[in-house]
């Protein structure tokens, strides 16, 4: 424990944000930067509690108490070996993740939790900055060779730990850069894409190859695939989005949330925007929200980030609507501490401008004479619990319509897509459509493997990187012959 007396005498600080009027107008990060001393202080704050349940709130067993400490020490190449022994990538989650460890700090019990997610990004930018972060090559190569099909954090993790292991690892990713949702799901303004870069450098130098442009299934057949590679990685994120399918919905205005997202990621990066990358049958060009009223339907990390991407393009307005009920603005009685907590949160794209409602249904997207998207007809709802089942009602009286001419559908995805690639490898699909598997094994063929939201279910950027390992390891002890165990022992050895 570094400074006994922390949690008494410092409060809890974050970096500082730049003002919304000012951010609105770039693509740039929202966070300022912390300094070593700020890290350093928030780092005093950990209690080293004898059971640190932030240990399992982290879906990364991240070692947090042992990390807070050396950064308390300044001792941040150790404080970097102790963080990469269970994330491979503490530059995304210390920028994205929603921070479940914090939700599990036991200082969090009666005082504000410790900045966990902050410290960990210091400690990546302070390692990077050092130049302690350096490509290791594996001291032997075992001569397997896997693919790994899909770059997203799963895919990125898998390859990582695969190619630590010594087998020699090409990923395959059909979008023309390495990333996944990183890339082209989450905009620059909360992840910049610089980071991607700087750490595919350092993969590409440990000796992982990585392939774009290539679409699995259709460039490369699943057959082929399976002759040229011992193993094949499926990690290829869960890409079929939930539809509206109510009337109107064809109208020229109404989008997924992704086609949005991905084209202004595109031209951030400079890179032609690729209209209409799904094939989708309604959407015909560039995507602006500029001079717009927008709705975003969905209330989750999608919306948000269409709410923050309309702000900069200048919207006339921007709403968001869920179906669901508003949460309450403390933790909910039914999720007690340590667990994650339903209540309401506000993110910084909320805090650029727009208005939030919830418990409302869209009823049909109206249109004008041209086919165009006008207004939305709206109800409220009213739920109830029914034999334990909350029940929604439509309100009576409270149909409406309000001015609309973009309607983003953020309403989360459904499954991986079927067709092509998962169909031709004859894999199983679980009772929600993700790839059906066993300890990350598919249960139709032994030599390929799923993980992250293809196999899980639309998640978190954490779950995606823990997902990657545990398939990864999983992948290796099917290659190796050895048991989890034994496995585990050589992999240790090998660290030291
Ligand atoms: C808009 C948005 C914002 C989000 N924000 C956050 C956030 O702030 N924090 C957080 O923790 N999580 C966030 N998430 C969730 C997070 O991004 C995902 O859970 C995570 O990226 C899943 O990782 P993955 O590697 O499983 O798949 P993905 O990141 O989806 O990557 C899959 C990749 O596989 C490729 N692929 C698929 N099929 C093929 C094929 N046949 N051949 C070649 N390539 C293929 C795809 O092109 C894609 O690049 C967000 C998600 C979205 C959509
Ligand atoms: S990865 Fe996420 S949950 Fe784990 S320690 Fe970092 S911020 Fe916390």
């Amino acid at each position: 424990m570094g400074k006994p007396t922390g949690f008494l005498e410092f409060t809890r600080e974050l970096p500082k944000k730049r003002d919304p009027q000012q951010r609105i107008h770039d693509y740039k990060e929202i966070e300022m930067p912390f300094s070593e001393q700020d890290s350093q202080r928030q780092a005093a704050r950990c209690m080293d509690c004898g059971t640190p349940f932030c240990h399992s709130g982290c879906p990364l067993g991240n070692i947090i108490p042992e990390f807070n400490d050396a950064v308390y020490e300044q001792n941040w190449a150790y404080a970097y070996d102790i963080l990469s022994t269970t994330n491979n990538f503490p530059e995304f989650t210390g920028r994205i993740c929603p921070a479940p460890c914090e939700a599990s700090c036991v200082l969090g019990i009666n005082k504000p939790p410790v900045a966990i997610e902050f410290i960990e990004k210091s400690i990546a930018e302070v390692a990077f900055e050092r130049g302690y972060i350096t490509p290791k090559q594996p001291k032997f190569r075992t001569g397997k060779r896997v693919a790994v099909v899909g770059s997203g954090p799963a895919g990125l993790a898998a390859a990582a730990q695969l190619n630590k292991a010594g087998h020699t690892v090409t990923v395959f990713e059909r979008a023309d850069q390495i990333g996944g949702l990183l890339r082209y799901g989450i905009p620059d303004f909360k992840l910049e894409k610089w980071t991607i870069d700087r750490r595919l450098a350092i993969m590409e130098a440990e000796g992982i190859v990585f392939k774009t442009g290539v679409n699995v299934g259709v460039d490369i057949k699943a057959k082929d695939l399976l002759e040229q590679f011992d193993l094949v990685m499926l990690t290829g994120g869960s890409t079929v989005p939930r539809d509206l399918p109510i009337p109107g919905r064809d109208l020229k205005g109404v989008y997924p949330a992704m086609e949005f997202l991905s084209q202004q990621n595109k031209r951030v990066a400079n890179r032609p925007v690729q209209v209409n990358h799904q094939g989708l049958p309604y959407v015909d060009g560039e995507l602006w929200a500029t001079d717009k009223h927008v709705v975003v339907i969905g209330g989750g990390d999608t919306g948000s980030d269409c709410v923050g991407t309309s702000n900069r393009h200048g919207a006339a307005s921007v709403t968001q609507i869920e179906l669901m009920p508003m949460p309450p603005k403390e933790r909910a009685e039914n999720t007690p501490w340590p667990n994650w907590p339903m209540m309401l949160r506000t993110s910084t794209s909320h805090e650029e401008g727009c208005e939030r409602h919830w418990s409302i249904n869209t009823k049909a997207f109206v249109g004008d004479e041209n086919g165009n998207l006008k207004a939305l007809r709206l109800v409220d709802l009213e739920w109830k619990n029914e034999n334990g089942r909350m029940q929604m009602v439509e309100k009576p009286g409270t149909e409406r319509e309000i001015p609309c001419e973009l309607a983003l559908l953020a309403a989360g995805f459904l499954h991986p897509q079927h067709n092509g690639l998962l169909d031709d490898l004859g894999l199983e699909y679980d009772e929600r459509g993700n790839v059906k598997a066993n300890k990350y094994q598919t249960t139709t063929n032994p030599k390929v493997f799923a993980a992250g939201d293809m196999r899980r279910g639309q998640s978190l950027v954490v779950w995606a990187i823990s997902e990657g390992r545990e398939a990864a390891r999983a992948a290796d002890c099917y290659l190796m012959g050895e048991t989890l165990l034994e496995a585990k022992a050589v992999s240790m050895l090998e660290a030291v």
